[in-house]
């Protein structure tokens, strides 16, 4: 086991009290692709028309066009070893909360308990007339589909332009604020106020641990490159071994 899995893994057992926050790149071995990486969805598609709610107001189809690109089923996706890692270390009592990014469900499905989605779910389809919740992938059909009473269906997502759901942020800010050690897994790092969040838990001590195959922020005190899955299962493996010796 080399240098990096071992000081982070150290770090954890010692600190415990682990806040991680999570984007698009935890899921990038799951299958979905990421926004930004290289050959990501934004190298094919501009996101201030295809993701922002201005541009869905006036023409719902632009982001209804761009969806089967992303996430075709909903639940055809399957958690990998690091949602998988991070349910373990709930369970060992290190991690005490996951605030993601995501919007595919997958940190749930994996088992994990206290998960805030800040960026919402793409389970839910709601109707912008009526307020009736379609769950994926039972969604009308149609360009943008439309929900019984006439009114055109949106992801309940927040969208370039939206507001993040109040206590969605409130809980992710709390936490942020008051953890020991932040795990920062896949992210970029450029979408606010989420990104943010590593800031507010190292203006408050904590140590922040970056995750990524390539560095998004500058002020991590453990940069460990290599893929997610990979990086949170050696960490468990160093975690789980030092517990037993
Ligand atoms: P991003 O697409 O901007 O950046 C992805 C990051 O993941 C990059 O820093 C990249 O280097 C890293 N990465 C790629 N593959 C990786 C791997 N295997 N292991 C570790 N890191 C890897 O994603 P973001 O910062 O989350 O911001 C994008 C926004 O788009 C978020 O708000 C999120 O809601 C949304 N989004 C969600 C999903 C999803 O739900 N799975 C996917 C794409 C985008």
């Amino acid at each position: 086991m080399t240098a990096p899995y071992i000081e982070v893994a150290e770090l954890l057992l010692r600190l415990k009290n682990c806040v991680v926050l999570t984007g698009a790149g935890i899921s990038a071995e799951s299958g979905i692709p990421t926004f930004r990486s290289k050959g990501g969805l934004w190298e094919k598609y501009d996101p201030t028309v295809y993701a922002s709610i201005e541009v869905f107001r006036k023409d719902p189809s632009k982001y209804w066009q761009i969806r089967g690109d992303f996430i075709r089923d909903y639940d055809s996706y399957e958690p990998n070893a690091a949602h998988r890692a991070l349910v373990e270390l709930e369970n060992l009592g290190i991690v005490r909360q996951v605030i993601t990014q995501n919007i595919d469900g997958l940190h749930r499905k994996a088992g994990s308990r206290r998960v805030v989605e800040i960026h919402g779910s793409l389970r839910e389809i709601i109707c912008q007339q009526c307020g009736r919740t379609y769950l994926a992938p039972n969604i009308p059909e149609g360009n943008p589909p439309h929900c019984a009473c006439g009114g055109v269906l949106k992801p309940n997502t927040v969208l370039f332009g939206e507001q993040l759901p109040p206590e969605a942020l409130e809980v992710a800010i709390r936490e942020s604020s008051t953890c020991r050690v932040m795990l920062v897994i896949g992210t970029s790092a450029v979408v606010y106020p989420a990104a943010h969040l590593p800031v507010v838990a190292k203006q408050h001590g904590a140590k922040i641990v970056e995750i990524n195959i390539e560095t998004a922020f500058p002020d991590a005190d453990h940069v460990v490159l290599e893929k997610a899955g990979t990086a949170m299962a050696r960490i468990l493996e160093a975690i789980t071994s030092r517990r037993t010796d």
